[in-house]
């Protein structure tokens, strides 16, 4: 078994209200531990075994790609949010959003936007491209941005499996709750 799954940074109760205890043992516990599973098992005894996850996702296909992108973006995806983290984006990423969004609250605005009208499951995202250039993208099921050559900085998941035990059928009002707990001294950090 080559990965395995990261143990969170916070507690099973910590993002609650926004996120329960019993989405993050689901979501976390059991979705994001079958891609890692699934991940380990596509990969044994291939050419794939020794590489690292980001280069897995830019060069495989199918069930691979499915499982290695998943697996990514999911530690990715809880690995941004804190109960005590910082509630604004502040320095050069503040300032890169208050340029291209118009203002902090825009910027939310269109990212909410974005995850409610991907139809189906997927990801919304923020990336940067080389020059520090922001853009708001959503992929269905597993899609990436690392695989257009953008660097990914902060991603909501939209699949059903995200919200419904909290949420039921609330897309919007679960996405518009997770600003409530993401950290963005951890998202400015990824923008350096
Ligand atoms: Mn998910």
């Amino acid at each position: 078994m080559k990965y395995t799954l990261p143990e969170l940074p916070y507690s099973t109760e910590a993002l609650a209200p926004v996120i329960s205890r019993e989405t993050i043992e689901y979501h976390y516990g059991k979705h994001e531990k079958a891609y890692i599973d699934n991940l380990n098992r596509l990969i044994k005894d291939t050419e794939y075994e020794d590489m690292e996850l980001e280069e897995i996702i830019t060069s495989s296909t199918g069930p691979l790609f499915n499982n290695a992108s998943q697996a990514w973006n999911h530690i990715f995806y809880f690995f941004t949010f804190s109960p005590t983290g910082s509630h604004e984006p502040e320095g050069h990423l503040r300032k890169a959003i208050d340029e291209q969004f118009g203002s902090f609250e825009n910027f939310k605005k269109e990212f909410e936007e974005a995850g409610v009208t991907l139809f189906g499951s997927g990801w919304v995202w923020l990336s940067k491209d080389k020059d520090g250039k922001l853009f708001i993208t959503k992929g269905a099921n597993a899609k990436n941005p690392l695989t257009k050559g953008l660097i990914p900085l902060l991603t909501f998941d939209v699949w059903e499996h995200a919200y419904y035990i909290d949420y039921r059928n609330r897309r919007a009002d679960a996405l518009h709750e997770l600003w409530k707990i993401v950290d963005w001294d951890i998202v400015s950090s990824r923008y350096l």
